[in-house]
C-alpha cells in the first residue's frame, strides 16, 4: 500500500471534516463537488465530459445552441477549473467564451485562476485576468491565488496576481509567503525542546486548575480545526513577516471556559524572567472554541483571525511551530474519536485532554493493550534515492501538486513493517528500483492531521526506472548540477524543488551540501 496521498498534507485547504481517513486531506481537485458555493458545480467527471464532447462536436461557436441552460452551465463550469488546472488553454478559452463565470468556485472555494496560479499557467491567468476574474477571492482557508502561487514557488505569477490583489486582506497582509520562513526555522529540526510534557501533572487536578488560571497561562484557540492567529508584517527594510499565534489568557475567555469545552493541557515552558535566576513555569492548553462567541472574541483579541492550519503552521516561529504542532494533533484526534472504536459507545477526555476514554465499563477497551484510548501517530517515510554511485538523486513529480516541482518519494508505514523495509517497499512499488543501506536522516512532525515523518537517505541497487503512474507523474534522476540549477531556478526546464520547509527539501538540501564537501574535499586532496 502506497499512501502516495502523503504529500497532500501540503494541500492548502485541508478538509477540516477530519474523518477516519488521511486521505480527506486530499488537496482539493478541479471537479469537486460544489454544495454551498454561489455556482453549483456538476459533480459527475464522466458525465461532464461526455456532454462537453457532444457541446463541442454539436455546435461551431459558443451560440450555436442558444442560450446555455443552468445544467450546461455547471458542466463547462467545472470543465473550466479542470483545464485550468491542467494548462489547456485553448479549452480555456473557448470556455470563457460560452459564458461560463470565470469566478466559479468549488466546494473549497478554489477557483480557476487558483488552480492555474497553483500550476504555474501563467497564460491562462492572464487570460482569466482579462476576463475580469478577481484574483482577491480566498479558498476556505483563507488563501487568494497569489497565496497559493506563493506557496508553490510559482513566485513570477505571485508578484503578477499581488499587483493583481491589492484588495485582498490575505494578500495585503502577507508580504511573500515563499520568503515568510524565518531563516533561523529553515533547515531545521523541529524539536520539541521548549515544552515540557510534564505527563506527571496530567492526573494532578489541583495543580491543573491552579494552572489553568494563572495568568501567565496560554490559550491555542482552534475553531472547526482552524488557528486562531494573526499575519505580522515587518515593519522594517527586509524585515521578515511571519504568522503568529494569537493566544488568550484565562481573564481573556473566562466568559467561554465556563461552560467546560473540549480543553487540553499540552505541557510546560520554562520562561525565563527579568531580574530572576529561575525560570518561571508557563503552561500551554488547547481550547476548542468552535462554539465561542466570535464577534466577542474579536473584540477582546482585535488582532487574531481563524485560518486554515495550513500554511499557517509552517509561518510560524519555532517555539510555535512545536507547541502547535502537538495542538493541532491532539485537537483533531478528539474530534474524530467521539465514540469507541472498539463498541461505538460514547468517549469521554481523561488526565487533562491526554486520552479519552470510553464510558461503556465493559467495553474491551479500557483495560490491557487494546490502546484505543490514546492518541494516535501516524509514521511515513520521506525517502530521497541515490544511484550506487551517489552521483545523482531521485525525485518525483506526484498528482495534484504543481507540474513543474519535483519531490522525494514518500509512503505510510504498514503495521508489522520496518522503516528498512517501508522503503524498500514504496521504492519498488513506485519506481521498481530494488535499494538497500536505509540510514536515518532527520524527523519532522507534521500536524495533518498526526503524521510524523521520518527522513531517510537509502541507496539503489538498480538503476532503470519503471515509473508507476498510478501513483507518480514521473520519475527521474538528477545530478547535483541539476539539482544546483532548480535550486537557483535557472534550470531549462524550469523544474523547481519543494518548498524548503518540507522535509524533501531539508534531504536534497543535506545531498547537495554533503556532495559539495566532497567535491570541495577532493580539490584540496588535489
Ligand atoms: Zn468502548
Amino acid at each position: 500500500m502506497n499512501h502516495s496521498s502523503l504529500f497532500l498534507s501540503l494541500s492548502f485547504s485541508l478538509s477540516l471534516s477530519l474523518s477516519l481517513s488521511f486521505l480527506t486531506f486530499s488537496a482539493p481537485t478541479a471537479h469537486s463537488p460544489t454544495s454551498t458555493r454561489s455556482q453549483q458545480v456538476n459533480t459527475c467527471r464522466l458525465k461532464t465530459v461526455v456532454q462537453w464532447v457532444w457541446y463541442c462536436r454539436n455546435s461551431h461557436s459558443p451560440s450555436a445552441s442558444g442560450t446555455l441552460q443552468t445544467q450546461e452551465m455547471d458542466i463547462f463550469a467545472e470543465r473550466l477549473l479542470e483545464r485550468s488546472a491542467a494548462g489547456d488553454i485553448h479549452e480555456v478559452a473557448h470556455l470563457l467564451q460560452t459564458g461560463v463565470t470565470a469566478d466559479v468556485q468549488n466546494e473549497h472555494g478554489w477557483t480557476a485562476l487558483m488552480f492555474a496560479a497553483k500550476n504555474g499557467h501563467s497564460q491562462i491567468i492572464d487570460m482569466l485576468l482579462e476576463k475580469g476574474c478577481k484574483s482577491e477571492l480566498q479558498t476556505e482557508g483563507g488563501q487568494t491565488a497569489a497565496d497559493i502561487a506563493k506557496l508553490w514557488d510559482q513566485s513570477r505569477i505571485a508578484a503578477l496576481l499581488g499587483a493583481n490583489s491589492a484588495n485582498s486582506r490575505i494578500s495585503r497582509k502577507t508580504a511573500i509567503l515563499s520568503e515568510i520562513s524565518n531563516p533561523q526555522i529553515k533547515g531545521e529540526n523541529i524539536q520539541n525542546v521548549f515544552l515540557q510534557r510534564t505527563t506527571d501533572k496530567r492526573k494532578d487536578v489541583l495543580w491543573l486548575d491552579i494552572m489553568f488560571k494563572d495568568d501567565f497561562t496560554k490559550f491555542i484557540l482552534f475553531s472547526d480545526m482552524q488557528v486562531f492567529v494573526s499575519i505580522k508584517n515587518g515593519t522594517k527594510k527586509n524585515e521578515k513577516s511571519h504568522h503568529q499565534l494569537v493566544t488568550a489568557s484565562y481573564k481573556d475567555i473566562d466568559f467561554y471556559l465556563a461552560i467546560k469545552p473540549l480543553t487540553v493541557f499540552l505541557g510546560v515552558q520554562l520562561v525565563n524572567q527579568k531580574d530572576d535566576r529561575h525560570p518561571k513555569e508557563r503552561a500551554w492548553f488547547a481550547v476548542d472554541a468552535s462554539a465561542m462567541d466570535k464577534e466577542k472574541l474579536q473584540s477582546i483579541l482585535p488582532r487574531g483571525h481563524f485560518i486554515s492550519p495550513f500554511p499557517a503552521f509552517l509561518h510560524l516561529n519555532t517555539l510555535e511551530k512545536c507547541i502547535f504542532s502537538a495542538a493541532c494533533s491532539l485537537m483533531a484526534w478528539h474530534r474524530q474519536h467521539h465514540f469507541c472504536p472498539s463498541c461505538g459507545s460514547n468517549t469521554a477526555p481523561e488526565d487533562a485532554g491526554s486520552k479519552r476514554t470510553c464510558k461503556n465499563v465493559q467495553c474491551t477497551s479500557r483495560s490491557g493493550l487494546f490502546n484505543t484510548n490514546y492518541p494516535r501517530v501516524d509514521p511515513s517515510v520521506i525517502m530521497l534515492v541515490l544511484n550506487s554511485s551517489q552521483t545523482h538523486c531521485l525525485l518525483a513529480r506526484k498528482k495534484n501538486f504543481p507540474s513543474d516541482m519535483w519531490f522525494c518519494l514518500s509512503g505510510y508505514l504498514e503495521p508489522g513493517e520496518t522503516i528498512e523495509e517501508t522503503c524498500q517497499r514504496e521504492v519498488a512499488e513506485q519506481v521498481h528500483l530494488e535499494v538497500t543501506s536505509t540510514n536515518y536522516h532527520s524527523s519532522l512532525p507534521w500536524p495533518y492531521p498526526t503524521a510524523l515523518l521520518i527522513g531517510c537517505i537509502v541507496q539503489a541497487v538498480t538503476q532503470d526506472l519503471k515509473v508507476n503512474k498510478e501513483e507518480l507523474k514521473d520519475a527521474q534522476w538528477f545530478s547535483w548540477s541539476d539539482m544546483g540549477l532548480m535550486s537557483s531556478i535557472q534550470h531549462p526546464a524550469n523544474y523547481k524543488l519543494p518548498p524548503d520547509q518540507t522535509l524533501s527539501y531539508r534531504l536534497i538540501e543535506w545531498w547537495m551540501h554533503s556532495h559539495q564537501s566532497t567535491t570541495d574535499n577532493k580539490n584540496h586532496i588535489c
